[in-house]
C-alpha cells in the first residue's frame, strides 16, 4: 500500500481558524486551531502552521474553506479576497494571496459552506447523493450546493441565507437583525436573531421552548424552497441550532406541511428522514472539506 499524500486545509471562521495537514478525516497528522484576531497576526500564524509542511514538500496543495462574502471570480484580481463582511478589520482581506506570498503553493478557496458540502460529498452523508444540498443554521446561514461533485458557482456563490420567507408579523413580531435585509431568512433565524428577539442565547433555551416551532417553520419553508428550484437528492442540515436534535423531525414535518403534497412521484421525499440529514463528519466538516478543494485543486493541476 502506497502513502498516501497529504494536503492542507483551513476553516477560516469569524471565531476560529481549524488548521489541518492530513490526507482525509482518517489520517490527518496534524492540526491547529487558533482564535480569530487581526488579519496579520492570524494568516502569520496559519502560515507558520503549513511552513515545514510546504518546505520539506509534504503537502500538495492548500485549500481554503473561509467565512464570506468571498470574490470567486477567477479574473478577478481581488480574487479569494473576503470582501465586505461585518468583522471589524476584516473586510476586503485576501486571505487567498496573504497565503500563496507566503507559502507559495496552489490553493483552493471557496466559502465555508460550499467547503463543507464538498467535504460531506467526498466522505460524508452525501456520497451516493449527487447533486445535494448543505446548509448551516447557526451564526450565520448559508448553503452550499453540490453538482458533479463541485459547488454551484456563476454569478458569485450562492447566498441561501437572504432569501425572503414567509414572516407573520401576528405571530413573531421580530423585525429581522439581517443588516441588508432586516427580515430575510438568516435575519429571523440565526442564533444572534434568537438571541435578539427572546434575550437568551438559543443554549439557553429548553427543548419545549415554543419558539422552535417558529424557528422549525423557517427552516421548513425555505427547504421547501430550495427543494422546488434545485431539486436535490438529499439535503444536509449542519450548524449550531441543529445540535439540538429533537429540531430534524420537527423540521422534517414543516418542509412537508410547505411542499403540501406538490412534489409527487418523488421516492426521495417519501423517505423523509433519509432524505433531510444530519452530516456525518460533525462539526469538522469545514476544516475536511479545505482538505477536499485542495485534493480538486491538486488534481486539478495535474491534468493541465
Ligand atoms: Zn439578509
Amino acid at each position: 500500500m502506497g502513502v498516501e499524500d497529504l494536503y492542507g486545509g483551513v476553516e477560516a471562521g469569524g471565531t476560529k481558524f481549524v488548521c489541518m495537514v492530513g490526507g482525509g478525516p482518517s489520517n490527518i497528522v496534524d492540526r491547529l486551531r487558533i482564535e480569530t484576531t487581526s488579519p496579520e497576526d492570524t494568516l502569520t500564524r496559519v502560515a507558520q502552521f503549513f511552513e515545514v509542511y510546504v518546505s520539506s514538500r509534504r503537502i500538495r496543495a492548500l485549500g481554503i474553506g473561509s467565512f464570506g462574502p468571498i470574490d470567486l471570480e477567477p479574473s478577478s484580481p481581488n480574487y479569494g479576497c473576503i470582501t465586505s463582511t461585518p468583522k471589524p478589520g476584516w473586510q476586503n482581506t485576501n486571505i487567498t494571496a496573504a497565503l500563496q506570498t507566503s507559502l507559495h503553493l496552489d490553493i483552493a478557496v471557496d466559502t465555508d459552506v460550499n467547503a463543507a458540502g464538498l467535504g460531506e460529498a467526498m466522505w460524508g452523508a452525501g456520497r451516493g447523493f449527487d447533486p445535494f444540498l448543505y446548509l448551516t443554521i447557526g451564526t450565520g446561514i448559508g448553503g452550499g450546493f453540490i453538482q458533479n461533485g463541485r459547488p454551484l458557482h456563476g454569478l458569485s456563490h450562492p447566498e441561501m441565507g437572504h432569501i425572503r420567507i414567509p414572516h407573520d408579523r401576528h405571530v413573531d413580531d421580530f423585525p429581522g437583525n439581517c443588516p441588508f435585509h432586516a427580515d430575510c431568512f438568516e435575519g429571523l433565524a440565526n442564533g444572534p436573531a434568537i438571541e435578539r428577539r427572546l434575550g437568551r442565547r438559543p443554549e439557553a433555551l429548553s427543548d419545549e421552548d415554543p419558539f422552535w416551532q417558529t424557528e422549525a417553520g423557517y427552516i421548513g419553508a425555505a427547504l421547501a424552497t430550495y427543494v422546488l428550484i434545485l431539486s436535490p437528492a438529499r439535503i444536509i442540515l449542519g450548524g449550531g441550532i441543529m445540535q439540538r436534535r429533537f429540531m430534524l423531525p420537527v423540521i422534517r414535518r414543516a418542509v412537508l406541511e410547505s411542499l403540501n403534497g406538490y412534489v409527487q412521484q418523488a421516492p426521495l421525499l417519501e423517505r423523509i428522514e433519509e432524505y433531510i440529514v444530519s452530516p456525518q463528519l460533525g462539526s469538522e466538516s469545514g476544516a475536511f472539506g479545505a482538505l477536499a478543494l485542495a485534493r480538486q485543486a491538486a488534481a486539478g493541476s495535474r491534468s493541465h
